[in-house]
């Protein structure tokens, strides 16, 4: 009979379980909650949601109900149970928190190959097969054991994530390409700022509303990476002397350096997504939509992925594990979940799947099946094995997605038809 250990009764441990039972596989499931609890958890339930008891929305139309679609097609266990303990939340699929956990853990206790222990696993001493899925509040002695098999640079305890944007929804007529004093290729666009400009934004990032913190996300301010409405806060020229720096960067209309500069970069191989360099932020997401309305050039551009910081345990997973997640330091050991760089509840049930599809791969001795570049679960694979340095997770969103031409106002819709399509014939040919 096959096993495989996996770690970690959260929402991506679950979904593994559950398909790997599914297809005749016994498994042992760690959960060390209650004995040992995270700072976020709050009950003993298996798949419990952390904070918002939203998965977010069912449309087709939005990326999070399109990656829904594609995992109903799979057979998502957890997405039908959540169903099951649904409240009434217009398009949004919203859950009755303490009924979905209860839900997956009689599913899980009901299991005949599923064997569950309620203790804290400290290190990566299991044999055979095994799935870390411990989420990004994995327990301090874990993470101290998965630093020592990855190495002290590969394992990051927070994200800073900047704002991105779709590449089609920016006006770069007032923008310039350059790279600072012109060294190398011009792969920066460039937003120069007038003194009035920067003020006004400056003055905005001061007095907008911030995200609500965790406790335990207290005081956690990291240098490299300030959120940008924090260095408002600390002088008016604080961000002028920091990412929004002109030094190096004359701008070709006036000959001149500009008072202030917004750099974009490029976020993504098809040149879909683009970054907002240095914009980590804390601000709210109707404060950052805000934000754009007084960046030149901006003023329309639409956001893929929100900026934010986290409290967050995730691996750099291009650099260390290979397609499937696998440590490329140990056969049979795969990662799943938060901790591989896939961001938010939905996400981590959607790796939950894909781990114990590529653990039967990696049994049967076969090639990873991964899911087709239109879809949200191939965008997400080929980020977590082509993720760029210094690697940031990602949720799902339509930049990670190839383009579609056509009228802008359509084109999701056509994205969302070319994935199921394109995934209903991978279907058929390959499973
Ligand atoms: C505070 C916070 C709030 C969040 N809010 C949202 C939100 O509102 N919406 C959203 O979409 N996403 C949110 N996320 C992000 C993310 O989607 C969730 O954290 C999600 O639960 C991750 O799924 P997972 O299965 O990877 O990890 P988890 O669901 O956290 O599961 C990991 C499990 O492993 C267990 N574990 C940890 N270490 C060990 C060990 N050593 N031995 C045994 N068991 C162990 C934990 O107790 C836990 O049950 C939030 C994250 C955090 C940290």
């Amino acid at each position: 009979m096959r096993r495989v250990t996996v770690v970690g009764g959260g929402l991506a441990g679950c979904e593994t379980a559950l398909q790997l039972s599914a297809r005749g596989i016994e498994v042992e499931l760690i959960e060390m909650r209650p004995e040992k609890n995270t700072p976020a958890h709050r009950s003993p339930n298996l798949a419990e949601l952390v904070c918002s008891n939203s998965l977010k929305s069912e449309n087709i139309q939005t990326a999070s109900g399109l990656l829904k679609a594609e995992l109903g097609l799979l057979g998502c266990f957890l997405l039908k149970m959540a169903d099951g303990a649904r409240v009434p939340a217009g398009h949004a699929l919203a859950v009755d928190r303490d009924l979905f956990g209860s839900i997956v853990s009689s599913a899980i206790d009901g299991d005949p190959r599923i064997t569950l222990a309620r203790r804290e696993q400290t290190d990566l001493a299991l044999p055979g097969c095994a799935v870390i899925a411990t989420g990004p509040l994995t327990s301090e002695a874990l993470s101290a054991s998965i630093r020592e098999h990855l190495g002290d640079e590969h394992l990051y305890f927070y994200d800073a994530i900047s704002i991105s944007l779709a590449t089609e929804s920016i006006d770069t007529g007032r923008m310039f390409r350059a790279s600072r004093y012109g060294k190398g290729n011009a792969d920066y666009w460039n937003i120069p700022l007038t003194r009035q400009q920067y003020t006004g934004l400056l003055e905005f990032l001061k007095s907008s509303a911030k995200a609500e913190k965790h406790g335990f996300e207290d005081g956690m301010c990291f240098d490299a990476c300030l959120p940008v409405d924090v260095l408002a806060g600390r002088g008016d020229d604080t961000l002028r002397f920091g990412p929004l720096k002109p030094r190096g960067l004359d701008d070709p209309l006036t000959g001149r350096e500009p008072y202030a500069v917004i750099q974009l970069r490029q976020e993504n191989a098809s040149g879909s997504m683009t970054g907002m360099v240095g914009f980590q932020t804390r601000m709210t997401y109707a404060s950052q939509k805000q934000m754009l309305k007084l960046i030149p050039g901006l003023e329309n551009a639409e956001i893929v992925r929100f900026g934010s910081i986290h409290r967050n345990t995730f691996i750099d997973s291009p650099r260390l594990l290979d397609e499937g997640q696998m440590s490329l330091r140990r056969k049979g050991l795969f990662f799943a979940g938060q901790i591989t760089g896939v961001e938010g509840y939905v996400e981590s049930i959607a790796h939950g799947l894909i781990a114990a599809r590529n653990i039967v791969d990696f049994m049967d001795g076969g090639t990873y099946r991964i899911f087709p570049p239109e879809t949200i679960l191939g965008g997400l694979q080929r980020h977590l094995s082509g993720g760029a340095s210094p690697f940031q997770p990602m949720n799902a969103n339509f930049g990670i997605l190839p383009p579609v031409g056509g009228e802008r106002a359509l084109r999701k819709n056509r994205k969302a038809e070319r994935s199921l399509d394109a995934l209903k014939i991978f279907l058929d040919r390959r499973d």
